[in-house]
């Protein structure tokens, strides 16, 4: 039995509530956007490309831990299309994309419930959440 600890419980509830409205925020204001290995082959397939070429078009090392790789360019990310406000790459964006808000920032076994504050929509759940006394 997969063990889920009482904060990563709420964040999965919050993530389940949560409602996106299109702000764009977390596509023009978030860094660095990571790419695993398995966002990595999702791209490379989404574009027709091979791994090496893909990672090379489209990311590149961590800055901060110079570890791993991030899409090259964030803030807005490369992939942001800002007249349409839409992922030009949505059945392919990374993990962390998938996981935003509630479940991108800590890791399943922290107890921490971060509410990213350029997410008005989070914020909203998480107020909610308080005063229904779930958190
Ligand atoms: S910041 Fe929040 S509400 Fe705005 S686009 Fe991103 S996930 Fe949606
Ligand atoms: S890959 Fe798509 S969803 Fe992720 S930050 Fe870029 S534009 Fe936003």
């Amino acid at each position: 039995m997969k063990y889920i600890n009482a904060t990563y419980a709420a964040r999965l509830k919050a993530q389940e509530e949560f409602e996106c409205n299109n702000c764009g925020n977390c596509c023009t204001q978030c860094a660095p956007i990571d790419i695993t290995l398995e966002d990595l082959q999702r791209l490379a397939a989404h574009f027709g490309k091979s791994l090496k070429t893909t990672a090379k078009r489209h990311c590149k090392p961590n800055p901060y831990t110079g570890r791993g790789l991030v899409i090259k360019q964030d803030r807005p990310c490369k992939f942001y299309d800002s007249k349409n406000k839409k992922c030009k790459i949505y059945e392919s964006r990374p993990e962390v994309c998938r996981k935003h808000p509630f479940l991108s920032s800590e890791p399943e076994w922290s107890n921490s419930f971060m509410v990213p504050l350029h997410c008005k929509s989070a914020c909203e759940i998480h107020k909610k959440m308080i005063e229904r006394g779930e958190i």
